[in-house]
């Protein structure tokens, strides 16, 4: 496991502990499950929701620990406070050795695809493959390598993960919509991992009157979409301009510009309620 871990310091099992001190990042394996928050200007946004889903990973796993929410955001202030280091994501992993739990929580570099992939969208590629259980976050190094190295050498910044049936499910690190007509269509949730930003855009797609059809498409209907977005903590609402060689001006469809405000409306809107909430 390669150490992931930047600034000075990060938490195991709720003690502040040295991040040069890399004993805790041995064994990190295949069974870990996890999260990832932005944290902007000291929040981690949607943070409730995160935790409600690191739980349903631990439910799903069928793990016996008992995480206590008021602990990890306590864990994540301090840990704020302790490291001065900027924009950064906060990943919080649930380890397990030989039926020993162990809560890590370090900060992440954000790898955001910067300004100019939101003015023209991403290059995408179909990439073969099923996640296991798609509703548990958990670490697989093994698939993420092989991504990676897919990504690098056809210049695409996300995978789009192909079932044995063709059907397009979901990104190897993010949730997709496609824009068909005035609807948007995206995989059905038993099949994806249950994004918080891809619960969060089917909330503004229901206050702003957009459809939402869950149904898988299948990399034969491609042809019939005018434009496609993915999701994700450090991607927002990003849109896509090519899945292989196939285009889409996804940038400029107004339906997906509306989402991308909308969505930074609510970031914007969570951060000043969390600000309030602190003083
Ligand atoms: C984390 C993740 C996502 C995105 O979920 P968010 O909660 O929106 O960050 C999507 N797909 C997979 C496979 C993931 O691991």
């Amino acid at each position: 496991m390669k150490r992931e871990a930047i600034c000075d310091y990060h938490i195991v099992d709720h003690t502040l502990m040295s991040t040069s001190a890399i004993e805790a990042f041995h064994h990190l394996t295949g069974e870990s499950l996890y999260e990832v928050i932005k944290i902007i200007d000291g929040v981690p946004i949607f943070f409730e929701e995160h935790m409600a889903r690191l739980k349903q990973s631990i439910h799903l796993s069928r793990v016996n620990v008992a995480l206590s929410e008021t602990e990890i955001l306590s864990d994540i202030i301090r840990l704020i406070r302790a490291n001065d280091c900027g924009q950064v994501n906060v990943k919080i992993v649930l380890t397990r050795e030989m039926e020993k739990h162990r809560l890590l929580i370090y900060f992440i570099r954000t790898e955001h695809p910067g300004e100019e992939a939101y003015r023209k969208g991403i290059r995408t590629i179909l990439f073969p493959g099923e996640r296991e259980t798609p509703n548990v976050k958990t670490i697989k190094d093994s698939f993420r390598d092989r991504v990676r190295t897919a990504l690098r050498e056809a210049f695409a910044y996300e995978a789009l993960l192909l079932d044995d049936g063709g059907d397009i499910t979901e990104g190897s690190r993010s949730n997709l919509f496609f824009l068909k007509g005035q609807h948007l269509l995206t995989p059905p949730g038993g099949r994806v991992l249950l994004g918080v930003t891809r619960q969060k855009v089917m909330a503004i797609c229901r206050t702003s009157e957009i459809t939402v059809v869950e149904k898988c498409i299948n990399q034969t209907e491609l042809h019939d979409l005018e434009g496609a977005f993915i999701t994700g903590t450090t991607v927002d609402v990003l849109p896509v301009a090519a899945i292989n060689d196939m285009t889409f001006d996804s940038a400029r469809k107004p339906i997906i510009k509306k989402i991308i405000h909308e969505f930074a409306t609510e970031v914007a809107r969570y951060i000043s309620a969390r600000k309030q909430s602190q003083k």
